[in-house]
């Protein structure tokens, strides 16, 4: 007997009609990627996706971090006949635990003489007939024995839930502001759910922060590869930026106009490489850059869409994001951020964007802005 995964998609990729076939293949090459390293075999039956392996712990360790996938289930794989299915589906029961239960069956072999709701049946009576304890509840048993009748014929009741989602890759790409603290790389896996393919960009101050903190960047980023297959990450010298305003702007002002260097840098980068969108991990009320006026006047300098997937998340839902997609841990070590070093005493709430453009057009805001792009490093394999 063999045991396989079988692999449900999200039903959202049922609903793409034509274009269907390009999700599917996305996801098929996604699944893939987060494979390699493990013998595998991929088989398709009518529709149908298995995927087999000798480690089937680490296939489903693995796939459970494949965007688009709803559910893994671990089926047994029998030769096509009633004694095999009724015993196989008795095994499958008895293992459970469970103590009610319903039979379903799919045949997509025609050629099998006894018709699904048939089956069902039988099978049902069967495990009454041979068992103690368990009853038949249609509406909401314990465990759904599924039998798939095909060429060979699968059974199973085990249902790992998938992370849902849409293929990463099918739904364009941001640029991802990544800090080292908690709402960013939620932010950032939440658009990858999305299918959007992910490059992040991180302010880096040396030596005000130290290389401790960038470290602690490029590991978030590389927790978030686990779920991408792939990452590219930009690290920008953000010093120059911050020592310019600190000496010529005003203090109350200082947060703003480097948040709006933030936002320029990052367009300029997604310029670069063709990505229409930047990200971030701003949530509304949060801080006091995160008012509304405030990410109205930092928006502004924005040449393209600025998503921010956690805009009305409260900061204890989006922590337990964290934790559940393994980024908190990191995200609490203590090292210092760009913003907490040059935070002025009482940041101005309510910054009006005529005054905020007025007090920063003394610095030579273009060369600074490409000052920084030019002398950004870049990681990709090393994460
Ligand atoms: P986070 O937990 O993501 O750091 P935060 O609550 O600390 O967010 P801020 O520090 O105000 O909030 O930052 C708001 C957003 O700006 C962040 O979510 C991130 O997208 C971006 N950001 C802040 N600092 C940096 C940085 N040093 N490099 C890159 N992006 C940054
Ligand atoms: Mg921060």
């Amino acid at each position: 007997m063999k045991k396989l995964v079988l692999v449900k998609y999200a039903s959202e990729i049922f609903l793409k009609g034509l274009n269907k076939n390009k999700f599917e293949k996305k996801l098929k090459e996604n699944m893939k990627n987060v494979l390699k390293g493990i013998d595998y075999e991929f088989i398709m039956d009518q529709g149908r996706w298995f995927v087999y392996s000798e480690d089937l712990d680490e296939l489903i360790e693995r796939l459970k971090k494949v965007f688009g996938i709803a559910e893994l289930c671990i089926v047994t794989e029998i030769e096509t006949d009633m004694e095999n299915i009724y015993s196989e589906a008795l095994r499958e029961l008895k293992e459970s635990g469970a103590k009610t239960f319903k039979v379903e069956t799919n045949r997509a072999n025609k050629k099998f003489p006894i018709n699904s709701m048939e089956v069902s049946k039988m099978v049902g009576a069967y495990l009454l007939d041979n068992s103690e304890g368990f009853s038949v509840d249609v509406r909401k048993p314990e465990r759904r024995i599924n039998i798939e009748i095909r060429d060979k014929t699968y059974i199973y009741s085990k249902r790992i839930k998938g992370i849902g989602g849409m293929p990463y890759g099918t739904n364009g790409k941001t640029l991802l502001m990544l800090s080292g603290g908690i709402d960013s790389p939620v932010a950032g896996y939440m658009m990858a759910r999305r299918g959007v393919k992910l490059s992040c960009v991180y302010y880096h101050s040396h030596p005000y922060t130290s290389e401790r903190a960038k470290d602690k960047v490029k590991e978030l980023a590389t927790i978030l590869k686990g779920y991408t297959g792939e990452i590219t990450l930009y690290v920008v010298p953000f010093t120059d930026i911050q020592m310019s305003i600190m000496d010529k702007c005003r203090e109350d002002e200082l947060t703003i106009i480097m948040r709006r260097f933030m936002m320029r840098v990052a367009c300029k980068i997604a310029d670069k490489f063709d990505i229409q969108s930047v990200a971030t991990g701003e949530s509304i009320g949060q801080v006091a850059s995160q008012t509304m006026e405030g990410l109205v006047v930092s928006n502004d300098v924005a040449d393209r869409p600025v998503f921010r997937p956690l805009i009305a998340s409260d900061k204890i839902d989006i922590m337990d994001i964290s934790r559940a997609i393994g980024t908190y841990e990191t995200s609490i070590l203590p090292y210092e951020d760009c913003c907490t070093i040059f935070v002025p005493k009482h940041p101005k709430t309510k910054p009006v964007l005529e005054e905020i453009i007025k007090e920063e057009s003394v610095l030579p805001i273009d060369s600074l802005v490409e000052d920084a792009v030019n002398k950004m490093e870049v990681y990709k394999e090393e994460l």
